[in-house]
Formats: structure tokens, sequence, C-alpha cells
């Protein structure tokens, strides 16, 4: 007899573009920071962060697992399910194993933050119970651009848990956003992301715009008024700064989140003279770039 599902969510739902064929269960709801300026995915009321109880969940993955067939992918939402103590999440990664077993990978976004009262011997711990990537929004390597967009992270401390991850064998995606910094930062945003990534070389790196669909001026006031948006040659030039200072060995690098109108694909650092190239061509011939068009970009 079939039993109507009892996974629910609070919406809206968010997931990286690569998690869209992933069974969700949503173990927290929003986000546990919150504050960056540039960021309003969580700021419905009900979104105020919660965590779901866990005979709940637990329930929802028993169900998943007597119910759904063909599930190879689990995505763990909200904003920072990996702020949960160790012992809740070993509870429901043992549950994901038990009863989906054919599950191959299990993901999840975090914060820096969500990692510091965690030891590497803990992640370890993540990671054998089945816990393979982790999207980790990085934003910028620069201390000072991190501080006016309240991120609430350093470089150091980014570098620190990015290390911590991948030392416990959890791949890492992470995200820098082009254009954060604005005209005057943009230098030092690039050259200090590129620092942050060379320290920690993740296996996954993305791009993402920035954008402000609700209004620029809480993001400008982080800034003291020093914002200047930057256009896209500008935005351009700073990846430009960015992929040239990059000392990548094996990091796969996407810019194909719906937000980039440059896309690029390829492995850095083979692909690095490759991917200058193609961003050569957007600055100095953007016409004959393959930009995606402005209309299909949804900010
Ligand atoms: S940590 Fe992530 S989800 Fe939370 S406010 Fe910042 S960008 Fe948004």
């Amino acid at each position: 007899m079939y039993h109507p599902s009892p996974i629910t969510y609070i919406e809206p739902l968010f997931r990286p573009p690569s998690e869209a064929r992933s069974l969700i269960f949503q173990i927290t709801n929003g986000c546990s920071w919150n504050k960056c300026t540039y960021c309003d995915m969580y700021t419905q009321p009900q979104k105020k962060f919660s965590v779901k109880p866990e005979e709940d969940v637990l329930r929802e993955i028993e169900w998943a697992g007597q119910n759904l067939r063909g599930v190879r992918r689990v995505f763990l939402a909200d904003g920072d399910a990996i702020s949960l103590s160790n012992r809740r999440l070993l509870t429901l990664l043992d549950a994901l194993r038990k009863h989906l077993p054919e599950v191959s990978r299990v993901a999840s976004y975090c914060s820096p933050n969500n990692v510091t009262r965690k030891s590497v011997e803990d992640l370890k711990a993540l990671h054998d119970a089945g816990l393979d990537l982790v999207y980790v929004g990085a934003e910028s390597g620069d201390d000072f651009v991190l501080k006016s967009i309240n991120k609430g992270e350093t470089h150091d401390g980014t570098v620190d848990a990015l290390n911590k991850l991948g030392d416990a064998g959890i791949k890492r995606s992470v995200m820098i956003i082009s254009g954060v910094g604005g005209k005057r930062f943009y230098e030092q945003h690039a050259l200090n992301s590129a620092l942050l990534l060379n320290k920690t070389q993740p296996e996954y790196l993305a791009s993402l715009v920035i954008n402000h669909p609700q209004g620029i001026e809480r993001f400008q006031a982080g800034f003291g008024g020093q914002y200047e948006l930057m256009n896209q040659h500008e935005r351009f030039v700073e990846l430009r700064t960015m992929m040239n200072a990059l000392e990548l060995k094996s990091t796969i690098y996407r810019s194909d989140h719906a937000s980039n109108q440059l896309v690029l694909k390829g492995v850095l650092g083979k692909d690095k003279e490759k991917l200058l190239a193609q961003i050569d061509r957007a600055i100095e011939t953007p016409e004959q770039a393959h930009l995606r068009p402005v209309w299909i970009r949804p900010f």
C-alpha cells in the first residue's frame, strides 16, 4: 500500500545547479548566520533558522527508502546543514546508508564557520559515514571585502576550514563571487581569492556574478559608500586577474551558474592558458566570445 510522502519543505528551497537530480532532505531551515549583505535567500519570515526535529527527518529517510527507486544522490539543505552537531549528522548519515544504500553521493552547503568547532577527526567521521562533498561560499579571499559584505568569515578562517575538510577527505566545491569588490577593490579581491584557492587546492571551483535583486543600498553601506558597480568588461578583467594568479593542480572550474555571461569549463591548471585565452577574447572582442545574451540571465 502506498503511503503519502512525509517529506516536507519550507520554501523557498535552494540547491546548487549540480544537485538538480538529488533527493533533498531539508534538515535545517534557513541560515544560522543570515547577515551577508548580498544575500536574500532566507529573508522571509518562514525562513528564520530552525532545525527540523530528528525524528521527522528519520521518518522521511525511511519513507524514501521504502518508496523511491533510483536515488543516487542526496542533498542536505538549507544554507548550513553542517552547523548541526556531529552526533546528529552521523545519525542522519547512518539512516541514509541503511535505508538508501544505493546513494553514492551526499552533499551539503557548508560555511567555514560550520567547521570551526569540528576537528579533522570529526569531519573524517562524517566522510566515513557518507558525506562526500560540501559547497563552500568563500565569496572572496580578501579580508576587507569579506568584512564589507558582512560575511562573518576571514581569509585565514576559510583557508583553515577548507584544509580541514580536505584533510578529512571531503571534496570541496568553492564559490567566488565576481564583482563583489566593485571597481575600487576588484584587484585585491581577485588576487587574495587566488591566494586562498592556491593554499587550499579545492576539487571544484565556481564563479558567480554579484547581483542585487532587492536593491544595492544595504550592500553599498557595508563598503562605507566606496562600492562602485562594475560593468561586464571590468568583471572579465577581474576574472582574468584571478585566473592568471591561480596555481591549481587539479581543480574542475565552472562558470556555468545562470549569473555568468561568459561560460567557462576546464581543469586548472592544465586548461589555464585555454581559459585565459577565452577570457581575453571576451575582454577584447566580446562579440566573438559566445557570451550568454543578457536576456537569458535572470539577474
Ligand atoms: S552564509 Fe550563505 S546563506 Fe547565509 S547569509 Fe551568507 S550567503 Fe546567505
